[in-house]
């Protein structure tokens, strides 16, 4: 009888699993089907494409997995399988060239990701995966089917092996509502808490400041922010001030150490360099000259080159007694004090941190404790900032957990599914 494995979640990460298992089954029938919630597949992989899709990033494979902190190791062995260079091979097999902008980030040449997910779609099909869309699993039916909720009313599916592949909890307009997690926590799964990751933060600003600069971008600065246990961080680029704080690529990429800070200790301060072109004794020169019969805010936007929002937030930030005393303002350019007092929800952030623990994950993706039944993408725990390190370890994962699926069906001597996922439950 033919074997069958559903694939629950077509986003990147479960589109590949089914992919991979298409492939490891050469062959050999197997009968793949992926269902998906919503009623089109891809629509987090697609909205990514909109702001030019990241597909992954250009730097040598030690600086890529240290992007994945604590969980360098579980990633590793996934990248190594398929890695960067592997995933722009197969881009490049669908028709989609790729190319490495200046700072590393590799897209595809349209910068979209509709073409390449049309493409993938048609292949998929063509080799014989079966998409039912508008299918939300909701959990197991006592004799171990998989439940669906579906517009012609609840459906029970009976798999040989599975693979969830369901997403963080980010956006979940796009369908990755994290409803799983309680879902796979009940039989036993251990599961982190998902938080945002990449995420913007509430930093409190004064209603005058927020009605004058919500919207406005401060590019060029240097962040930088020590955490409790003294490890400090820093990154230069671009942020945004938003109604109630700040978000934007700098934001984001401190967004994991701000977070767990601001978890532990109630606030973070992040300290911003205005001026980084400058250091403190070239400004301190500057602003002791005399401002003659300039207006105060026209001395030091003279003086400093700072303007606009720069100066709004000096205005914010700094005491008004600092700016007449040059010694003060200059070192406020240089660090400005930000309190940040929340991360914004998660249903905010571009992705979530938290999820499947990889302890309960064998080398292959299943879990333990229910066999036969694998997890990929971003419902793992892990957790990595923007440049293309996230799709990169969902297509990786979803690769493993595919092909993990398919060896496990192939394996001998096996309890038949039904009795195992029964006797799990
Ligand atoms: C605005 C934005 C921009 C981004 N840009 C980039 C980028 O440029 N580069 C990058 O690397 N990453 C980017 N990301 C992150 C990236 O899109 C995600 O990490 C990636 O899509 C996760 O893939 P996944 O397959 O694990 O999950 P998802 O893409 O979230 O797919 C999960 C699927 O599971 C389905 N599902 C969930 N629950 C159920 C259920 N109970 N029943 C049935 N189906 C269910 C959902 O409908 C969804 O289709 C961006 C994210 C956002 C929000």
């Amino acid at each position: 009888m033919t074997k069958s494995i559903a694939i629950i979640g077509a986003g990147p990460a479960g589109l590949m699993a089914a992919e991979a298992a298409l492939q490891a089954a050469g062959p050999q029938a197997v009968r793949i089907d992926v269902y998906d919630a919503m009623p089109s597949v891809g629509r987090k992989f697609l909205l990514a494409g909109k702001g030019g899709l990241n597909l992954t990033h250009a730097e040598s494979s030690e600086a890529i997995l240290a992007r994945y902190g604590a969980r360098r190791d579980h990633i590793a062995p996934l990248l190594e399988a398929f890695g960067p260079d592997a995933l722009r091979a197969w881009a490049q097999a669908l028709g989609v060239a790729t190319f490495t902008g200046s700072s590393g980030r590799v897209f595809p040449t349209g910068m979209k990701a509709a073409p390449l997910l049309r493409t993938w779609l048609h292949r998929l099909r063509a080799a014989g995966v079966s998409l039912h869309v508008r299918h939300h699993w909701t959990g197991w039916n006592d004799d171990g089917a998989l439940r669906f909720s579906t517009p012609r009313g609840e459906r029970a599916v009976h798999a040989d092996a599975m693979v969830l592949a369901l997403g963080g909890g980010s956006w979940p307009q796009l369908g990755s509502d994290g409803a799983w997690a309680p879902l796979l926590a009940q039989r036993g799964v251990a599961i982190s808490p998902l938080l945002p990751s990449n995420c913007g933060f509430d930093s409190g600003w004064s209603e005058h400041f927020r009605a004058r600069f919500a919207g406005t971008p401060v590019k060029t600065v240097v962040a930088s922010f020590t955490d409790r246990q003294g490890r400090t961080f820093r990154q230069e680029g671009e942020f945004i001030v938003t109604e109630t704080g700040i978000e934007g690529g700098l934001v984001y990429a401190l967004s994991a150490p701000l977070r767990d800070e601001i978890a532990a200790a109630g606030a973070a301060t992040l300290y911003l360099d205005l001026a980084p072109g400058r250091n403190t004794a070239r400004l301190l020169e500057e602003l002791a000259h005399p401002r003659g019969r300039r207006s105060q805010s026209g001395h030091i936007q003279s003086r400093t080159g700072l303007k606009g929002v720069k100066m709004g937030l000096l205005r914010e930030l700094v005491p008004a007694a600092d700016f007449a005393d040059p010694a003060r303002l200059a070192a406020a350019i240089k660090a400005l004090p930000l309190s940040l007092l929340t991360a914004r929800p998660l249903a905010e952030a571009i992705s979530s941190a938290g999820g499947v623990a990889f302890e309960a994950l064998d080398e292959r993706l299943m879990i333990r404790s229910l066999p036969g039944m694998f997890c990929a993408g971003e419902m793992l725990d892990w957790e990595a900032p923007t440049g293309g390190y996230l799709l990169t370890a969902c297509f990786a994962s979803g690769r493993a957990a595919g092909a993990g699926a398919l060896a496990w069906l192939k394996s001998p001597n096996q309890t038949p599914r039904r009795q195992r996922i029964i006797r799990a439950l």
